[in-house]
């Protein structure tokens, strides 16, 4: 099974990603725990290349597009379908909807830029659930910020943050069947039960 773990900044998905990896592991089952941008070799090279932006102006949103779907290609190919191959469970933390939700809702690339992108990156592969932790966008940032991890271009500016928040919502909305929303305010704890009873839920499905 393919998990993944969405959200906007200080949503908690890093922490609820290995906490929801420890848990079914717990059930004896094979988990990898990956991420994007990244997650494999090349994909992490490429990461690195979109970060490294001194100046913040190296990489417009299509270029953005671009480079992420051509390092999710990567990172199916080499990580995430050999894993899925054998047998074992996979929870990435973010993933093509991410990608809608920053580089679209929040960069104002077109949906169906990014649909075509993702086609030709990935074709028909998709997550079997997707888990789309909410924070108000507002309260997301000052987490962030108190943690000291500050977005790397967009920074504190809150329209940008509340587009991607807005995005997260369309399309939690436009595939019910793949997304749960999940209110992550509270403490890790409550958050994770939350995520395990979702998990419980929708698997028996
Ligand atoms: O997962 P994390 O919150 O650490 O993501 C780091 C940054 O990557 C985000 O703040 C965001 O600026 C950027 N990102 C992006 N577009 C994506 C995925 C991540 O701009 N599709």
């Amino acid at each position: 099974r393919f998990i993944t773990l969405e959200g906007g900044e200080g949503a908690g998905k890093s922490t609820q990603a290995r906490r929801l990896a420890t848990a079914l592991r717990g059930h004896g089952l094979e988990v990898i725990e990956t991420r994007e941008p990244g997650g494999a070799p090349g994909a992490e090279h490429l990461r690195a290349a979109l970060f490294e932006d001194p100046a913040g102006d190296r990489w417009d949103a299509v270029s953005e597009a671009l480079i992420l779907a051509a390092a999710r290609r990567n990172h199916i190919r080499h990580t995430i379908r050999p894993a899925l191959e054998r047998g074992a469970w996979v929870v990435c933390d973010r993933f093509a909807d991410s990608t809608t939700a920053y580089q679209g809702y929040g960069h104002g690339v077109s949906l169906e830029t990014l649909e075509m992108l993702y086609d030709l990156a990935a074709g028909p592969f998709t997550p079997d659930l997707t888990l789309i932790l909410d924070v108000p966008a507002r309260f997301g940032l000052s987490r962030a910020a108190a943690r000291g991890v500050v977005n790397r271009f967009e920074g504190l500016d809150l329209g940008f943050h509340e587009r991607v928040h807005l995005g997260f919502h369309e399309i939690a909305a436009i595939d019910p069947e793949r997304c749960a929303l999940i209110d992550a305010m509270g403490d890790e704890d409550t958050v994770a039960a939350r995520v395990m009873a979702t998990m419980d839920a929708r698997m028996a499905q």
